[in-house]
C-alpha cells in the first residue's frame, strides 16, 4: 500500500497542526498511510523581509499573494507521478463526495491555499483543479485543504477502523443520507419529555430494523 502525500502550501503552515495530531487522522499517519506535509512559502522568497504579498496591478483595495514564493514551493514539491495541484478558491467547483472519490486516485495532492484577496491568477499555470468549499468567502485556503484532506484520507482502505464505515453513509450515494442513530441510554430526560429510542431498534429484528432505517432516512 502506497502512502498518499498532502502537501499544503501556505503562509501559515502551523495553523491546521491541531486538527491534523489527534484522532483518526493521527492514526492514519503514524500507520503510514498518508502523509501530511506543511510548507512555508516564507522559505522561498528571496527579499529581507520575506514578503510574500504585493499591491494588486490595476489597483483596488487589500494585498494580492505573489505568484513567486508558491511556485518555487510548488516546484520543490512535486514528485510523485500521480500528482495533483489544487487551488482553494471561492470561485472554483464546489467540493463533494464524488470529488473526494475521485481524489483517492491520486499519490500525491498538493494545496495551494490564499490568503488576502487572493493569488496573482499565474498561479493557474501549474494548477490542475479549483476547489470551491461552498458559496461563502474564509480568511484563508487552509480551511478548505484540511476539509478536502479529512474527506480524502477517510476513504483511503484502512484509514477507518472495522467499526466505521464509508459504505453505507451520507452521500455514498447520489441523495442518499444515513438514517439516525441511537445509544445509550433507552429513555433520556430533557426537562419533562422522556425521550425514548424507537422500539424497533430495541427488537433484535434485523429485518424490522433495515426496513426501519430504510423508511427514517
Ligand atoms: N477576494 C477573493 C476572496 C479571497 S479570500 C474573492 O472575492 O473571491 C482569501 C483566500 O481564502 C482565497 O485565496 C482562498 O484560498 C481562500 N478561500 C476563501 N473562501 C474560500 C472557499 N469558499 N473555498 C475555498 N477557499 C476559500
Amino acid at each position: 500500500m502506497k502512502t498518499k502525500d498532502f502537501h499544503i502550501i501556505s503562509a501559515f503552515p502551523n495553523i491546521l497542526d491541531s486538527y491534523f495530531s489527534d484522532s483518526i487522522l493521527k492514526r492514519a499517519q503514524k500507520s503510514k498511510l498518508i502523509k501530511i506535509i506543511n510548507h512555508d512559502i516564507r522559505k522561498f522568497t528571496k527579499d529581507r523581509h520575506r514578503n510574500i504579498d504585493d499591491t494588486p496591478y490595476g489597483g483596488g483595495v487589500g494585498m494580492v499573494m505573489m505568484v513567486e514564493p508558491i511556485y518555487l514551493t510548488w516546484k520543490s514539491i512535486r514528485k510523485k507521478k500521480k500528482s495533483l495541484t489544487i487551488l482553494l478558491t471561492p470561485t472554483g467547483k464546489v467540493f463533494n463526495q464524488p470529488q473526494a472519490k475521485e481524489l483517492t486516485n491520486y499519490d500525491q495532492i498538493i494545496f495551494i491555499c490564499g490568503r488576502y484577496e487572493g493569488i496573482d491568477a499565474r498561479v493557474e499555470k501549474f494548477v490542475d483543479l479549483k476547489l470551491s468549499i461552498g458559496d461563502y468567502v474564509l480568511t484563508g485556503g487552509e480551511l478548505g485543504a484540511a476539509i478536502v484532506v479529512d474527506a480524502v484520507s477517510r476513504l483511503i482502505p484502512g484509514v477507518l477502523g472495522k467499526f466505521e464505515s464509508t459504505e453505507d453513509e451520507s452521500h455514498s450515494k447520489k441523495g442518499v443520507l444515513e438514517y439516525p442513530h441511537y445509544t445509550r441510554p433507552e429513555i433520556y430526560k430533557i426537562g419533562k419529555d422522556k425521550l425514548s429510542v424507537p422500539p424497533v431498534l430495541l427488537s433484535g429484528n434485523h429485518a424490522k430494523i433495515k426496513e426501519w432505517r430504510e423508511n427514517n432516512r
